[in-house]
Formats: C-alpha cells, sequence, structure tokens
C-alpha cells in the first residue's frame, strides 16, 4: 500500500513525486520507458525554477552541463525583422535565466533526484488500467511481462500527451479552439549561432504559415523543428522530412543559419495536439502537467507547466491527508481553476502569436518600456501577474487589438519568403 502512485516519470511525474517524498509520503512512480529516453520539449522557462528549486534538483541542473538561456529570439523567415528579449533585463536575478536542456539528459536527473529522496521509480512499467474510488486507487501495470496490482491512496496521472486517466475516466475535455498542428524535428551541427548573450536563446524563426524553433543544446547541438498546421502540411503532399527540407531551403533566415548544417538524429514527428480537461482532480486523483493539458509549445511553456501543476499537485494531496480527508469539490475546482489560468495565459499568447496584425505589435523594435516589461515577463512565463503587471499586459493586447484595424506599430512584411507558398511535391 503506498501513500502516491504516480504515472509518469517526466518533469511533472518527477515533481510531484520529489514533493510529495519530502513531504514524508509514500511514493511510488510508474514509467514506460527506461530512462535515459529522447522527448521533445527541450527549451524551458525561467517561472518554472522555482519548484526545481524547492525540490533542490536546480544546484543539480547548474552543476550540469546544460546550455544556459538567458532570453529568446523572434525573427521572420525573410530576415526583415527581428527582436531578442533578454529575461535580466526585466526580472529579478532568480528570473533571468534558465536552461535548454536534452530532455534524455534532463528527465532523468529528475527522476533520479526523486529516488534520492526517497521515491520507488519502477521502470519500463506500463500502467494499464486504474480503478479510482473516494477511498483510493488499484493500479494494474505489466513489468517483465507480469501483471502487478497495486494499491494506493492518491493517484496522480502525469503520462503526458497519453492522458491515461483522462482517457480511461473519459473526462470531458476541449481543443481550446486552436487548429490542429504537426511537427517535425531533428538534432543538428553546425548550425550559426548567436553572439553572447544570446547564444543560448530559443530562437523562433516565423513563417507565414507556421514557425521554426531551434534550440542550443551544447557547445555543437541544435534542436530544429518546424510546426505547421496539419492542413498545410497534408496540402503539401510531402513526407514531413521532404517539407522540412524544402522550408529550410527556401527560407531567408533559416539558409543563413543552416548553411553547411548536418542532421545527426533521425527526424522525430508529433501531431494533433492542443486540449484541456475541464475537470483536472477528484476526490483521489490529480492530473499533472501535459495529462491535464497541452498547449501550443511556440512560448515552451509546457515543461514549466509540468513542474508547477506537479509541485501544486503535491500540495493538495498534503493539505488533504493532514484534514484526513478525500480531496473535497472546492479544492477540486481550485486546483483545476489554477492549472487552468496558468493555460490561459499562454493561450492569449499563443493566439496573439498567430495573428499576423498582433503580432506586429510584439514584433515593435523599440516597445514603450510599459509594454516591453509585459512582453518580458510574459515570455518568461510569469503566469502570476500583480495588477500593474495586469494593466500593461492588458494594455498590450488592447494594442494587438486596435492594430487589427488601424497600422499604430509598423506593418511587417511576411509575404516575399520564398517558403511561404505552400511548397509542391
Ligand atoms: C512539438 C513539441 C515541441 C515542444 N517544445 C517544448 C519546449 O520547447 N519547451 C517546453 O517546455 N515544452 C515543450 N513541449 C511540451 C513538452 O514536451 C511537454 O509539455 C512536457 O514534456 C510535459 O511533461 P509531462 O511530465 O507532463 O509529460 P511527459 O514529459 O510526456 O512525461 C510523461 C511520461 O509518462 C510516461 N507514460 C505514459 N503513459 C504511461 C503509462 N500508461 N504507464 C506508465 N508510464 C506512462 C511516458 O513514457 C513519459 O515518460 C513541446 C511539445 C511538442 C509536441
Amino acid at each position: 500500500m503506498y501513500d502516491v502512485i504516480i504515472i509518469g516519470g517526466g518533469p511533472g511525474g518527477s515533481t510531484a513525486g520529489s514533493a510529495l517524498a519530502m513531504a514524508g509520503k509514500k511514493v511510488l512512480i510508474l514509467e514506460r520507458e527506461r530512462f535515459p529516453r529522447f522527448h521533445v520539449g527541450e527549451s524551458l522557462i525561467p517561472f518554472g525554477n522555482d519548484e526545481l528549486k524547492a525540490i533542490g534538483v536546480w544546484d543539480k541542473m547548474m552543476a550540469g552541463d546544460f546550455m544556459p538561456k538567458l532570453g529568446a529570439e523572434f525573427v521572420l523567415g525573410n530576415s526583415k525583422a527581428g527582436i531578442k528579449i533578454l529575461f535580466g533585463r526585466y526580472l529579478k536575478p532568480g528570473y533571468a535565466q534558465t536552461f535548454q536542456v536534452e530532455r534524455a539528459k534532463f528527465d532523468n536527473l529528475l527522476l533520479e533526484h526523486s529516488v534520492s529522496l526517497g521515491c520507488e521509480v519502477w521502470q519500463e512499467t506500463k500502467v494499464k488500467s486504474a480503478n479510482v474510488t473516494n477511498d483510493g486507487v488499484t493500479v494494474q501495470c505489466e513489468k517483465d511481462g507480469a501483471t502487478h496490482e497495486l494499491s494506493a491512496r492518491w493517484i496522480l496521472d502525469a503520462s503526458g500527451r497519453d492522458a491515461f486517466l483522462g482517457k480511461q475516466m473519459q473526462l470531458p475535455k476541449t481543443d481550446l479552439g486552436l487548429p490542429k498542428k504537426f511537427a517535425t524535428f531533428a538534432h543538428f551541427r553546425g548550425v550559426k549561432r548567436n553572439e553572447a548573450p544570446a547564444h543560448g536563446h530559443i530562437t523562433v524563426v516565423r513563417l507565414d504559415f507556421g514557425w521554426f524553433w531551434m534550440i542550443p543544446l551544447d557547445a555543437e547541438k541544435t534542436s530544429i523543428g518546424l510546426v505547421q498546421t496539419l492542413d498545410h502540411f497534408k496540402a503539401t503532399g510531402m513526407k514531413p522530412e521532404e517539407c522540412f527540407e524544402h522550408v529550410v531551403a527556401t527560407t531567408t533566415e533559416l539558409q543563413k543559419r543552416m548553411a553547411g548544417a548536418e542532421r545527426v538524429s533521425d527526424y522525430a514527428f508529433a501531431g494533433d495536439y492542443t486540449y484541456r480537461h475541464l475537470q483536472n482532480a477528484g476526490p483521489r486523483w490529480l492530473l499533472i502537467g501535459d495529462a491535464a493539458g497541452f498547449i501550443d509549445p511556440i512560448f515552451s511553456s509546457g515543461v514549466m507547466l509540468a513542474v508547477k501543476s506537479g509541485f501544486l499537485a503535491a500540495k493538495q494531496v498534503v493539505a488533504a491527508d493532514e484534514a484526513g480527508q478525500p480531496l473535497g469539490a472546492a479544492a477540486q475546482a481550485r486546483y483545476t481553476k489554477e492549472v487552468g489560468k496558468m493555460c490561459e495565459v499562454f493561450l492569449n499568447m499563443i493566439k496573439m502569436f498567430y495573428n499576423n496584425h498582433a503580432f506586429e505589435v510584439f514584433m515593435t523594435p523599440q516597445p514603450p518600456r510599459g509594454m516591453e516589461w509585459a512582453v518580458n515577463n510574459l515570455v518568461a512565463g510569469n503566469t502570476n501577474l500583480g495588477w500593474r503587471l495586469k494593466l500593461q499586459v492588458w494594455l498590450f493586447y488592447r494594442v494587438c487589438w486596435i492594430q487589427r484595424r488601424f497600422a499604430i506599430v509598423p506593418k511587417l512584411d511576411l509575404s516575399d519568403n520564398p517558403a511561404s507558398a505552400t511548397p509542391q511535391a
């Protein structure tokens, strides 16, 4: 009998496990894969730092050889405009830096850290079913060809986009009104880097039908991915890797940075994302990270949301245990609201990014100080906005809205990017 069983040992599961073990809980993490394993999602944002510090893993990250990330760059595919955001310009030192991480290494570090705090981890163990009642949970899982039945008082679902519990319990979800996307990505060597202090920045290259990420992972290796709508990808009639190579070959900015670059991994693909479960907690269960919901990765929010919701879920369990009760309806609603509120901040940014007029405001080369402060906080992942910041964020979106009707900041020219036409097979 465990206090808590966690499905999935990614950043959400291991953060929750660590926080619970620190509170003296008996925790079992069940993970389908054998770590270290590849995972997409390599750029962190600084407003996830607090939880990583709270579980005591930050110093291990500092001592590891992860690439420091001090900001983010956004540039047009036709090279006609670009901005660089330096977190330290407006944020406290604790949020001035985070890391770009190879997830195989990072997730393994977090999982091993949870073990060092007392969590039991079963790897290569697939959860097959969970029977959740108001008193606890019975989980069936498969390990080494054998089926095991395990019990706990709580179950946390951190199974990522598999959304194990959501599927099993048929929880209602929404697609948040965003079109389906398709991503093709790989690791490269020999990609041109920015000068310091922007050498560790993520670079987002905006096309008129999608965007590229460029994430420097170490001195040599850069992760590069193309995200486009599923409809656009299908219309090309190309294979994903053909389409990726075509867009690289015909996009000015990518040519500048990738001429002579060599691919050092296979291509990988991810599709059909963006959803949110409308209920993230019940009397004995909570959903964490991608298992609660997944939003478009343009602002690198996924790991932060996983770590924050994992930490928050652990706090709910500890508080309910102290009261000697399951999670009450009010606490369930509060948790769902808190997770939803964090997503909402990014969702507004995502909608802004995909709207050409609003994006023009985001890309203003010399924005007023208040607006720059707001954008800096948003890109760093600040979801807990005080009233002054809330006001500036509101003003920023107001200007975005006005820009749709009257050009009050310079118009952007996305049109003559040679790759902007639908590529032909
Ligand atoms: C194209 C793309 C680009 C992205 N880029 C970024 C980025 O730059 N920055 C960022 O922060 N985020 C990014 N993300 C999002 C990021 O990948 C996720 O948000 C993050 O990994 C969520 O962490 P998690 O712990 O919730 O789930 P995961 O990291 O997915 O971990 C879930 C774990 O659960 C295990 N599991 C699943 N089912 C079972 C089962 N039945 N039994 C046992 N174990 C199971 C899996 O093996 C996995 O290890 C990106 C996502 C996509 C699709």
